[in-house]
Parts: structure tokens; C-alpha cells; sequence
């Protein structure tokens, strides 16, 4: 497997590749691999001759009170992961290598950007765009994997890609969970062990809008109304959102009559946890 930290490495290899008609495909991530980022590996490592993990703690993500500086990271562990897995680059660049000091040009998407996590994270989605944007024409890759777990910045990628006409295949992946249901997040290493028990409340009631959904409920309000109180009843648990919107728009919606997107964002203690479950058409993707 190729360690690259520069751009000209990995454009370099791109180049090779391309010579010899391989298909490539690319899994963005922020490094701390865990299981959920290894099932998008191994879904690339399926569908292309050649796979690139991007591992860069993206800056321009960050608001200023996030936790840019503290952000997991272990780079050994990432490679031997990716090199199990059967990576054949993992890219991790500086970030003067990425965002040189006269750094101008940013890509965004408007609207979807807009509500649940870009409420409490404003510039956070045009950070993603920007330098997913940046890994597309780095890497060529035909297909970029990303996780169901951050349903609106698969939203955003998949819009930006068809708006912009982008020469690439978005690929979705299901959300990994923890045994208890706790989907897998870097951050969840942030949690004391009294949090991380607590921490599966956002599953559980995530379980519960869900069944409603499923016997037929299509009162939007009421679902999340029931959400929110499972979520407030665990006092170590502070609500930023709980919404159900429409799948294509990432709008509210009052009542459910097509694909629609259920989210939360709660703090548990001090960390912001987020999950979700999909119900497209009454097919439920997610949730087991
Ligand atoms: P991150 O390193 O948190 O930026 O995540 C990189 C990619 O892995 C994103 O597309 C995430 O949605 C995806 N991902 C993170 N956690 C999970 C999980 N538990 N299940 C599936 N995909 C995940």
C-alpha cells in the first residue's frame, strides 16, 4: 500500500492507473478508522481494481469552537486497517498541502445546507463540499463512498455531483452500530463509560420513531415529539435537533407521505452525537 502525503504522489499513481484502464475508488475519511469506515473500504475494495483512503482532519470543516485540535487520530492504526483491508494508497496530506496560505475557492450547495446540522455548524458542509471536491479531481475516482451515518453530507455530495456534473457514482453505505446499537463515530471515544451506556438512548428512540413510521403514523410531529421525550428522559442527554424531513430536499415535512430522512443531533455530556434512519417508500434501508 502507497503512503502518500503529497498531491503529486497520489496523481502520480492516478496517472499509472488510468494508463492501464483501472477503475478507482475513493473513501474520504478523517483517519480513527473503526468498523464503520472499514465497511465502506471493503465495499470499494468490491466494486474497484484500485482503492484510496483520504485520512486529513479537514480544517475548513471546523467551526472555531469544535474540536479540530482534540479530533482523534492514530495513523499507524489507519494504515495497518486500510493495508488489511486491501487499500492501495491511503492519503494523508498536511493541511498547508491542501489549503496553500492564498487559499480562495470554495464549493457549496445552498438550501440543503441549511437545516439540521448546518443550523449549529454554518460553514461545516461548505468545508465538506470543498475538499471532497478537491479529493474528486486529486484521485479520478469513478466511485466515492460515504456513510449513511452522516445522511445530510451524502445529500449535499450527491446533490453538488449532479448539479455540477461531476464524473463520479456517489455510493451509500449503511450505518454500523456497536453491539448495543450506538452507531460507531471517532468521537464515541469522547464519552466517560457512564456516557457511553448513555449514549444508546439516541438508537432507541430512533427504534421507536421508526416503528411508528413503519405501523403507519405519518404525523411528523408526533414522531419526533415521541423521539424528543425518549431522548429528554435520560438526563444526561441535550437535544440540539430531532427532525424529520424529506429525503431529496432535506426539508421539514408535517406529514409523511414519501421518502423521508429522520435525524438527531444530542449531546451526551459534552459530545454531539448524531443518527438517523432513511424510509424511502416504506422500504426501510437502515435500522437493525
Ligand atoms: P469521518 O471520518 O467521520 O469523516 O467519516 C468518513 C466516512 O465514514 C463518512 O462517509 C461517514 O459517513 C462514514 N462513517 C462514519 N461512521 C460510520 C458508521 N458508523 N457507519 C457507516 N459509515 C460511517
Amino acid at each position: 500500500m502507497v503512503i502518500a502525503k503529497e498531491i503529486s504522489q497520489v496523481k502520480q499513481n492516478v496517472r499509472e492507473w488510468k494508463k492501464q484502464g483501472l477503475s478507482i475508488g475513493l473513501v474520504p475519511t478523517m483517519g480513527y478508522l473503526h468498523e464503520g469506515h472499514a465497511s465502506l473500504i471493503k465495499k470499494a475494495r468490491e466494486e474497484n481494481d484500485r482503492v484510496i483512503v483520504s485520512d486529513f482532519v479537514n480544517p475548513i470543516q471546523f467551526g472555531p469552537k469544535e474540536d479540530l485540535a482534540t479530533y482523534p487520530r492514530d495513523f499507524e492504526a489507519d494504515c495497518k486497517l486500510c493495508e488489511s483491508i486491501g487499500a492501495d494508497l491511503i492519503f494523508n496530506p498536511e493541511p498547508c498541502e491542501m489549503y496553500e496560505d492564498d487559499f480562495h475557492s470554495y464549493v457549496g450547495v445552498n438550501t440543503l445546507y441549511e437545516g439540521l446540522c448546518g443550523k449549529s455548524r454554518p460553514i461545516h458542509f461548505n468545508g465538506v463540499c470543498t475538499v471532497v471536491t478537491k479529493l474528486f479531481n486529486i484521485t479520478e475516482a469513478d466511485r466515492a463512498y460515504f456513510g449513511q451515518k452522516d445522511a445530510q453530507q451524502l445529500a449535499i455530495v450527491r446533490r453538488m455531483v449532479r448539479d455540477l456534473n461531476y464524473n463520479i457514482q456517489i455510493v451509500g453505505c449503511p450505518i454500523v452500530r456497536e453491539e448495543d446499537g450506538l452507531a460507531k463515530s471517532s468521537r464515541n471515544t469522547y464519552l466517560t463509560p457512564e456516557e457511553r451506556e448513555k449514549a444508546t438512548i439516541l438508537h432507541k428512540a430512533l427504534e421507536e420513531g421508526e416503528r411508528m413510521v413503519n405501523e403507519g403514523e405519518t404525523d411528523a410531529n408526533k414522531i419526533v415529539e415521541t423521539v424528543r421525550n425518549i431522548i429528554e428522559s435520560e438526563p444526561l442527554a441535550k437535544v440540539d435537533y430531532v427532525e424529520i424531513v424529506d429525503w431529496n430536499e432535506l426539508q421539514k415535512v408535517e406529514k409523511i407521505d414519501g421518502p423521508i430522512l429522520m435525524a438527531v443531533a444530542v449531546y451526551i455530556g459534552k459530545v454531539r452525537l448524531i443518527d438517523n434512519f432513511i424510509v424511502d417508500n416504506s422500504i426501510v434501508i437502515e435500522m437493525v
